[in-house]
């Protein structure tokens, strides 16, 4: 999957807050990424985030 900093992450396990939107702050062994409904930072294991993406919403902002 190609996965970039920036990217939205529409996850099907939504996080705890209903949001189920979260932006790619920083990629490696594990994803940082930022619930976009209450701002929430996490770190997941890339194979745990891929697993869990239904869609991936691309903004052409850089
Ligand atoms: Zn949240």
């Amino acid at each position: 999957m190609d996965i970039q900093v920036n990217d939205i992450l529409v996850m099907k396990k939504p996080h705890p807050c209903g949001g189920a939107r979260f932006r790619v702050l920083r990629i490696g062994m594990d994803f940082r990424l930022r619930c976009e409904a209450c701002g929430h930072e996490l770190m997941i294991p890339r194979v745990k985030a891929e697993k869990n993406v239904r869609s991936l919403e691309r903004s052409s902002e850089e």
